[in-house]
């Protein structure tokens, strides 16, 4: 039978009073961002109840009001089912975007026709940016914790950075240097402009 979560707890819990956190080698890895002494913080339980997240149940959702609206400020690619999201915060990294639905939904309750189509311009977005922009490849990443309507992050290093590889990707974006605005707007377009000519959709003009 699997663990409760309090029962995950107790035993990692007690595990950490009687033998610590397990070692890490994290900072020899030549893509960690910082240096110096880590410590682990003291964890805590698990909450009696999940707390709500940003637009839960599509009340006060701004990707769906963005999906209403289609903004060209920030949604530079959509179709009927989908959209492409500049992000709000500047970017360091030269390739940022969010995939999200239209429609307010989380991963599992999306249809058959919007997963299909998900699917589809996750790897039509990847070979867009490899088209027009000087990147290896997108990487991709779902965590869902703060707003509730899906939203995938898509980022992409510059290639030949290879300290920036894996899983520090997103952490080393919030560290570098913006990419100036209207530049960073310019490249995204033409990503998703030849990402229209690839799979159809509608991007924004220059
Ligand atoms: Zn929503």
């Amino acid at each position: 039978m699997p663990e409760t979560p309090q029962e995950w707890y107790a035993r990692v819990s007690e595990a950490i009073e009687r033998d610590g956190y397990r070692e890490s080698d994290l900072q020899q890895w030549s893509s960690w961002p910082w240096t110096g002494a880590l410590a682990p913080k003291p964890l805590d339980p698990p909450a009696d109840v999940e707390p709500p997240r940003r637009g839960a149940g599509g009340v006060d959702c701004f990707v769906c009001a963005n999906a209403a609206s289609l903004d060209p400020s920030s949604v530079v690619w959509h179709d009927d089912l989908f959209l492409l999201g500049l992000p709000h915060e500047r970017r360091g990294l030269p390739f940022a975007l969010f995939l999200m639905p239209r429609r307010h939904a989380e991963l599992g309750n999306l249809t058959t026709e919007e997963a299909t189509r998900q699917g589809e311009l996750l790897t039509a977005v990847d070979v867009a940016a490899r088209q027009v922009l000087a990147v290896p490849r997108i990487q991709v990443a779902m965590w869902g914790d703060g707003t509730e309507h899906l939203h995938w992050w898509l980022y992409a290093r510059p290639t030949g950075m290879l300290q920036l590889r894996g899983t520090f990707l997103s952490h080393w974006d919030d560290l570098l240097p913006p990419v100036p605005p209207a530049q960073f707007r310019a490249d995204q377009v033409l990503v998703t402009q030849e990402l229209a000519r690839r799979v159809g959709g509608e991007a924004v003009p220059d």
